[in-house]
């Protein structure tokens, strides 16, 4: 049995669009549609848990979402980083540099004599 899987799905689709549009405006209609969805979709699941045939099921819903949802509609996965890790080197680089630079102010400091202290001034300019 070959079906036009594709194209039904589309048919598919296009159904339930038509269905949407008709019961968006009527509150009754559109919670009759909800609760006839509903109790189909749970007897599609109880059917599908029933045979328990996962990857086929993940299969349709995989041509389901394919066949006619614009790809930019589709969620997007979030994207790993491919710079996982750089955040921190560049922090620590920083850090070095920062420990660096008051290395070479420590070393500009000498000690005063006017206040016994480790300072950038000495005697002649202690405050
Ligand atoms: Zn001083």
């Amino acid at each position: 049995m070959m079906l036009d899987r594709k194209r039904i799905l589309n048919n598919l689709w296009s159904e339930i669009r038509g269905c949407v549009s008709l019961v968006e405006s009527n509150d009754e209609d559109l919670l009759d549609l909800v609760e006839k969805l509903k109790g189909f979709r749970l007897n599609l699941k109880a059917k599908h848990n029933a045979s328990n045939n996962q990857s086929s099921k993940t299969q349709d819903i995989k041509l389901l979402l394919g066949a006619s949802i614009p790809s930019e509609t589709l969620i997007k996965l979030p994207q790993i980083s491919k710079n996982k890790g750089s955040g921190t080197t560049t922090s620590k680089r920083l850090k070095g540099d920062k420990e660096k630079a008051m290395e070479k102010n420590e070393k500009k400091k000498r000690l005063c004599r006017g206040c016994g202290e480790l300072s950038y001034h000495d005697i002649r300019n202690c405050p």
